[in-house]
């Protein structure tokens, strides 16, 4: 039958000779390529003993920022939780107590904030919209868990440690 595209081809079966028939030195040709791949350079890394350096703009965990007075930047203005495509931020934001001045930058801070790690798409968006430059995303790989619950990070896990401000003064004077 005339095919609708007219780029039929009519193939032909040629018969093997002898050399074909003996398969041998496709074998040879097989082996060949073996051995070539046998001493090529392994491109595999044996994580976790082997670690590959990662890209400047390797995205890791998010951490929230402490000012140079070691307070909490985050204002909990919620602005990270609207510009996230994959809805993992949620937050309770509180008032700022009298006496709290020294824990917390803004008069209204994050009482709860909460990453789901398994929603997290890694995108970078929160840190973009953050205009208080208290969120970044240069922790380390999340690590793995077999329970879901152990992926929603709070506070806990995100607030970057405090700092000694006596060393860091000292190391801006020297
Ligand atoms: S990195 Fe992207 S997906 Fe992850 S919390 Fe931030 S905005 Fe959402
Ligand atoms: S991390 Fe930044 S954007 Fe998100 S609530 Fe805190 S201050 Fe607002």
């Amino acid at each position: 039958m005339q095919s609708l595209s007219n780029r039929k081809k009519v193939l032909e079966q040629k018969p093997m000779n002898i050399w074909e028939r003996m398969y041998l030195p496709a074998i040879a040709k097989g082996l060949a390529i073996t051995l070539r791949h046998f001493f090529k350079k392994i491109p595999t890394v044996k994580y976790p003993e082997q670690i590959r350096p990662y890209s400047k703009n390797f995205r890791g965990q998010h951490s929230l920022k402490r000012d140079e007075q070691g307070r909490e930047r985050c204002t909990a203005c919620g602005l990270c939780a609207l510009s996230c495509p994959a809805e993992a931020i949620t937050m309770t934001a509180a008032e700022r107590q009298k006496g709290e001045e020294n824990l917390y930058r803004e008069e209204k801070y994050a009482a709860v904030y909460e990453i789901n790690m398994l929603r997290c798409i890694f995108c970078g968006l929160c840190e973009e919209a953050c205009p208080k430059e208290a969120i970044y995303l240069d922790g380390p790989h999340v690590t793995a868990s077999y329970l879901r619950k152990d992926f929603i990070y709070g506070k806990d896990k995100l607030v970057e440690p405090k700092f000694d401000i006596t060393q860091l003064q000292q190391k801006s004077i020297t």
